[in-house]
């Protein structure tokens, strides 16, 4: 066991403060990683506030990291020491049901073993995320950073990267199909950099009229503000395919009304609470509602491979871990460019 450093939610009504934990010492098939980033999604949010029920305390969240190989156990084949590597939102699974043989680690029939806010498989033990100077981890559940993607902006592609990559990828999205974007935020900015280079035509639909002209920049082709007046009227059977990236409640029937004739929306965003849901938005148009969630190891790299090659890494502001608190709350005013990456050196130091 080696003690650690790390930030942890104390309980869910808490904030974030600093707690020694310990990680198991490198088995056979372990890699250390010392972590040099680690990127802030909104599930951490919901996770760390208890918001979706049966979180374990105290919490270090964090599946968006980013560090270097530091040992490997007797075992490991895929990686050295020195290696840039990558840990996203699992570290395990059964690896014998059908989606785990299939490479979708993340649809196991016994449930993923969640990066954090989990359990070990054989120990029971709670799992602590990259708010931490280093994890442990099965080479099995570790990806390779490419090349040519800074580390910082790569960190948050390991979860808003893949999990907007994966329903793009699984529903088809081609060159020339329009795809609308729902909530400008940490995933809605991958998807917009995913589907424009996929070869689609995005339009960014935002409450935060703001958020116009970085929509734009971020490579949108167009941009609607939901709260405008008309706005859903207006543009009403418009797109071949709708993500939705929004955390917080808001009424699917008014988006599945943007969709084509046989067009699909997935839903991407966890809120807290559930949405009724009519049958005349889906019937009318024979339109499907859809559901994905993050994607597995072999599609990951894959999505990290696509991102090196078209240039594509997340926008980022670079924090420091005693900021995190600040962070959560300038995510859920929607005031985040476009994720929050936390520089572990200021965890090391501190
Ligand atoms: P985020 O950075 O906070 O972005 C969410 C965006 O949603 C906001 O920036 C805002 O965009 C929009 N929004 C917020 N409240 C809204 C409201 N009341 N009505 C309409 N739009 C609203 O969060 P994130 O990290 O991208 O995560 C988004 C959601 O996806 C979270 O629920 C998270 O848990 C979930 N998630 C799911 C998976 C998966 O595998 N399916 C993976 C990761 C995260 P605008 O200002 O543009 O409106
Ligand atoms: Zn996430
Ligand atoms: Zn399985």
């Amino acid at each position: 066991m080696t003690a650690t450093p790390a930030y942890a939610a104390p309980s869910a009504r808490a904030p974030l403060a600093p707690l020694t934990i310990e990680r198991r010492a490198p088995r056979e098939r372990d890699v250390l990683i010392d972590i040099l980033y680690c990127g802030v999604c909104h599930s951490d949010i919901h996770q760390a506030r208890d918001e979706w029920g049966g979180s374990i305390f105290p919490m270090v969240p964090g599946h968006e990291i980013v560090g270097r190989v530091a040992a490997a156990g007797a075992s490991v084949s895929k990686f050295a020491v020195g290696d840039v590597v990558g840990v996203g939102c699992f570290v395990d699974s059964c690896r014998e049901c059908p989606q785990c043989r299939a490479g979708e680690e993340q649809y196991c029939d016994q449930g993923m073993t969640g990066t954090y806010n989990g359990r070990e498989r054989d120990t029971g033990a709670p799992t602590y995320g990259g708010y931490s100077t280093r994890i442990v981890v099965d080479e099995d559940y570790v990806l390779r950073i490419p090349d040519g993607i800074p580390l910082e902006r790569a960190a948050p592609l390991l979860c808003a990267g893949i999990t907007t990559y994966s329903p793009l990828r699984h529903f088809g999205v081609k060159p020339g199909d329009t795809v609308a974007v729902v909530g400008l935020g940490g995933l809605g900015h991958m998807a917009v950099k995913l589907a424009r280079a996929m070869g689609a035509e995005v339009t960014v639909l935002s409450t935060s009229p703001a958020k116009r002209e970085d929509a734009l920049a971020l490579g949108a082709n167009d941009f609607l503000s939901t709260r405008e007046e008309g706005a859903f009227r207006a543009n009403a059977g418009r797109f071949d395919f709708i993500v939705d990236t929004v955390s917080a409640q808001h009424d699917y029937n008014a988006y599945l009304g943007l969709l084509k004739v046989d067009g699909t929306m997935v839903l991407l965003g966890v809120p807290d609470a559930p949405t009724p849901l009519g049958a005349f938005p889906l019937i009318g148009r024979r339109r499907r509602l859809a559901g994905s969630m993050i994607g597995g190891i072999r599609e990951t790299q894959e999505m990290l491979d696509f991102c090196a090659e078209h240039g594509v890494a997340s926008d980022v502001e670079v924090i420091g871990i005693a900021e995190i608190n600040q962070a959560y709350e300038r995510m859920l005013a929607g005031d985040v460019r476009y994720r929050f990456v936390i520089d572990i050196a200021s965890l090391r130091d501190g």
